[in-house]
């Protein structure tokens, strides 16, 4: 293994491991740190956390522990992936992670880079732009876990971290990678070791890539790994093997627990030609809807069958007052994590799966801790293989198109 990335969320290390597996790299996701050692044919691995909003002590450990597990498979690279628009606290985990990785490699230069100009993040002046506007403008401030009130992120992570952050800004970032090598080397010798760099377009997170070629430690969004395989294929590191997707030839079922904008319209959208069944939450909160009645629809229905819990935010809004809002999103995932695992027991090829924390439940329920990326379903969102008989996908709320279900169905089943 080459690079090791450790990601504080489930759908975005899947979100990064895409972006790592469209540049050539061969790469797996893992539910949490695995036990065992990696399959040595690993470029990349991704080890996935659930790190974004826990107490920081336990954030650190567990991202050390991951670090730990990374280099024990050889790794000489390592990426610590966040949120895109940067979501934490002030006393949240992207500077304490970041500190503690750095202080266990040694490292003095570490990139901070959420940008992801391909979703309209963009980092200029150190300040994060969501499309046209910034970050504490863009709906972001009203997150009901990590509001993100200022844009300055060398503000925000100051807040996090015990020294002083520093900054490349674009002048040096436009100049191209030596420039870019010369500024964080410039903000060392000032004394920084955290430093916001600036990107605005994907050529930025190219030179940065390059820039970074022989640094230990990077930090950031997917955005930011967009440039490091070319730096191990250039060494001739990556196999030249072409990654060769194998699909299912088994039955193939979709779920959806997120009630998301674009969820709702991609569930309305696949009703037109394909079955599908309703999952009423109260129902499955008063225990009168059995997870056997929908994995016995998903199983004997013909086309690409969905249930779907997703609804409209009346409908939640409704659920929620009647059993609060905890109790309802718990249900509902235990119940499609029992699904999930029904379906495999009955021999389903590939589940798709709607919603990030649905996706959670469902990669539980599939006892799955080993996911090869595979090829781009949507912008995001790769195909993924679970186990010899099993391939999946985990979209997070507002990613896919229209038609994502179908087309999720055509990919997971595609052969060469
Ligand atoms: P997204 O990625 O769109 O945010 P998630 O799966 O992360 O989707 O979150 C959706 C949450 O809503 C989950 O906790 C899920 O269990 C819950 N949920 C799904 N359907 C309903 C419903 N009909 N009523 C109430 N809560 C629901």
């Amino acid at each position: 293994m080459l690079l090791g990335c450790i990601g504080d969320d489930f759908t975005g290390s899947s979100d990064l491991g895409n972006t790592l597996a469209k540049q050539g790299m061969r790469v797996v996701q893992y539910t949490g740190v695995p036990q065992g050692p990696a399959d040595p044919a690993t470029e990349a691995g991704v080890v996935a956390l659930k790190t974004r909003s826990v107490p920081v002590a336990e954030a650190t450990a567990q991202s050390l522990k991951a670090l730990a597990w990374l280099q024990d498979q050889g790794c000489t690279q390592f990426l610590f992936k966040y949120c895109s628009t940067f979501d934490s606290t002030k006393d949240g985990n992207i500077g304490p992670v970041a500190d503690a990785l750095a202080d266990a490699l040694g490292a003095t230069r570490v990139i901070v880079c959420p940008a992801f100009p391909g979703t309209g993040r963009s980092i200029y002046q150190g300040h994060l732009f969501v499309n046209d506007v910034l970050l504490n403008e863009s709906g972001m401030q009203n997150h009901p876990l990590t509001p993100m009130t200022d844009p300055d992120l060398r503000r925000w992570l100051g807040y996090q971290t015990v020294g002083a952050v520093g900054h490349v800004n674009t002048e040096a970032v436009f100049a191209g990678p030596e420039a870019i090598r010369k500024a964080l080397d410039a903000q060392h010798v000032a004394g920084h070791r955290l430093i916001v760099v600036d990107a605005l377009k994907d050529e930025d997170l190219i030179s940065i890539g390059v820039a970074a070629a022989d640094l230990p430690l990077l930090t950031g969004g997917s955005g930011i790994a967009i440039g490091l395989p070319a730096n191990f294929a250039a060494k001739g590191l990556l196999s030249p093997e072409p990654n060769v997707w194998q699909g299912t030839g088994g039955k193939c079922v979709a779920l959806s627990g997120s009630c998301s904008v674009a969820t709702r319209a991609q569930v309305a959208a696949h009703k037109v030609e394909h079955p599908t069944f309703e999952v009423d939450a109260v129902a499955v909160i008063e225990g009168q809807l059995k997870p056997e009645e929908v994995v016995g629809f998903l199983m004997t229905s013909d086309g690409v069958p969905l249930a779907y819990s997703s609804a409209d935010p009346d409908v939640v809004k409704a659920v929620q007052a009647d059993f609060g809002r905890e109790r309802a999103a718990e249900s509902v995932e235990h119940f499609f994590q029992s699904v999930a695992q029904q379906l495999v027991a009955a021999g389903v090829g590939g589940i798709i799966s709607a919603g990030g924390e649905t996706s959670g439940a469902v990669v539980l329920g599939t006892r799955a801790t080993e996911l090869a990326i595979g090829p781009e379903i949507d912008p995001g969102v790769p195909a993924l293989r679970a186990g010899p008989e099993l391939v999946l996908t985990l979209k997070s709320g507002n990613f896919g198109a229209p038609d994502f279900f179908a087309k999720a169905a055509a990919v997971l089943t595609s052969n060469p």
